[in-house]
């Protein structure tokens, strides 16, 4: 398949597993005000990804002076080079499937998927305020991929979103209504002032000099997530440090170290997870599939199953992890195959991987699994396990699946050759976790305390996801908290 996007920035998204800290012309930043600043703003949005941009541009509609700062040569982030897959309740799409759906069921699915654990205001924020911030950015000129829709737990609600055609449309309006947008200008400190004990500003580096611009009203994190940061991945979890990593190429945590600097809490830190299934070598997101949710299972290298395949991909990740190697074999059969080069969220990845000759093939299930280098008798005895399960109790009794994934699609038996096996892994694509935020996307410090003059949203704040990230609604909430922090900015 050929790529589908556009990317705003040429040299995001690189496969790498980079990291270092912050230069060390930052240890010498300082901290509380200057008398002057260099430049004043209202709102200082650090970080012009889906979430910065969005801030800048409901900031700067609503009239407030913006500046937008950018520590890569261009803006996007890992929001450029996301899926854009988005969970949205109401869409035309819906409306026309005559899909039942409910802001309530969306809800109570992120809560069931984050184990409980979310910060319910946050995602309270979010289910409120999505399909509104949605229209609002498809009315500035945000695209679609295609009119399908993919399901997510308990109702079809999925849209294939163009993340780059959100970006610059939020960046088109906050330009329109004034904002500046300086590139190459890593933000560093935050600036603290000592007599209304708020954050006015922000110190940053910009052609190698330190620069302070003033934030009258506050400042907005927006800086994304650490998932290059290999002394942060450390710290909060080891597990994750050499884990395969795609995502912008500024994915440092500096905003979380910033904020951290100010007694900000944080949240959702210990379950950091990566995203199955991307084939063994990854470049990009069109290198990931979901055949095991449109009818596959998965096996490792002894040929046995080891997980529900019907649970969060996440969650089926952190299980993949723990198998030798790091590597789940997808098993399944052609009428698997054909839906799976069809359904929007599977991006053509499976005819791509098929090209590049990375998928097995057998008129036999035996034959594709000797191919990979499985032993055929172990995984021909899985298959025919599987299948008998679904013919005589209609579900898995060995994991107990009872669906493709979430709670909907019916298990079919594989059995249709040809037959096809593809070694796939989990990536970190993304943090999911950091600042401690409330429902108003202000920042909490270590005492439950409102950090005064600071807000955090998208993948530089935690408390969202909760114990497991809901597929589809990291990009989409990215934008919806930069939304909400500058509606919040507004009203403060
Ligand atoms: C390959 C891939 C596929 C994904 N697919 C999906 C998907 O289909 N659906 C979904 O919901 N989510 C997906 N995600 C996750 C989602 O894209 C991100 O979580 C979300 O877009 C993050 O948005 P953000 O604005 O918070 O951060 P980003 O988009 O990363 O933006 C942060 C920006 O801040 C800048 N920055 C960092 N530090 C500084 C600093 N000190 N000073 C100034 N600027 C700074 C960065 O350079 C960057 O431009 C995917 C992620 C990846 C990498």
């Amino acid at each position: 398949m050929t790529t589908r996007r556009t990317f705003l920035q040429g040299a995001a998204g690189a496969l790498g597993l980079s990291g270092a800290l912050a230069g060390s012309a930052a240890q010498a930043m300082p901290t509380d005000r200057p008398k002057k600043f260099d430049e004043e703003y209202d709102v200082v949005v650090v970080g012009a990804g889906g979430a910065g941009l969005a801030a800048a541009a409901h900031a700067a509609e609503k009239g407030l002076r913006v500046l937008i700062l950018e520590k890569m040569a261009f803006p996007g982030g890992s929001s450029a080079i996301c899926g854009g897959g988005s969970l949205v309740v109401g869409t035309e799409l819906q409306k026309r499937a005559g899909e039942k759906d409910s802001n309530e069921l969306l809800f109570k699915d992120i809560i069931q998927t984050g184990g409980g654990l979310n910060n319910k205001d946050v995602v309270r924020t979010f289910v409120d305020n999505h399909l509104a911030v949605y229209n609002w950015f498809m009315g500035l000129g945000g695209k679609l991929q295609s009119d399908l829709l993919f399901s997510s737990v308990s109702a079809n609600r999925g849209v294939e979103i163009e993340p780059n055609s959100v970006l610059q449309a939020c960046l088109a309006q906050a330009k329109k209504f004034g904002a500046a947008l300086y590139t190459k200008t890593a933000a560093k400190r935050l600036a603290f002032d000592g007599k209304t004990k708020r954050i006015v500003g922000v110190f940053a580096e910009k052609e190698g000099k330190t620069v302070s611009f003033g934030a009258k009203k506050g400042v907005i994190l927006a800086s994304g997530g650490f998932a290059r940061n290999k002394a942060l991945l450390a710290k909060y979890v080891p597990r994750m440090t050499n884990t395969l990593t795609i995502c912008g190429k500024g994915c440092d945590g500096d905003g979380l170290k910033m904020a951290l600097a100010y007694g900000a809490d944080v949240a959702d830190m210990p379950y950091i997870k990566a995203t199955f299934a991307f084939n063994t070598d990854p470049h990009s997101i069109n290198d990931s599939h979901y055949t095991y949710w449109e009818g596959g299972i998965v096996v490792n290298r002894a040929g046995k199953r080891f997980v529900n395949e019907s649970i969060p991909k996440k969650d089926v990740g952190d299980y993949v992890l723990e198998q030798p190697g790091g590597i789940g074999y997808c098993v399944y059969d052609e009428p698997t195959r054909r839906i799976s080069l069809k359904t929007a969220r599977n991006n053509g990845s499976v005819l791509e991987s098929e090209e590049r000759g990375l998928v097995f093939k057998g008129n036999t299930v035996e034959e594709a699994a000797a191919k990979a280098g499985l032993d055929p008798k172990a995984v021909k005895e899985t298959v025919e396990r599987y299948n008998r399960d679904i013919r005589e109790k209609g579900y898995d009794t060995v994991f107990g699946r009872k669906f493709l994934s979430g709670n909907m699609g019916e298990l079919r038996e594989i059995k249709e050759g040809p037959f096809y096996v593809l070694p796939s892994t989990a990536v970190l694509l993304a943090t999911y976790c950091g600042v401690k935020i409330n429902g108003k996307m202000q920042v909490v410090d270590v005492f439950g305390d409102v950090i005064p003059g600071l807000w955090a949203s998208g993948e530089v704040a935690g408390g969202f996801h909760g114990r497991t990230y809901l597929s589809a609604t990291a990009f989409i909430s990215a934008v919806v908290f930069g939304w909400a922090a500058a509606d919040n900015v507004l009203k403060a």
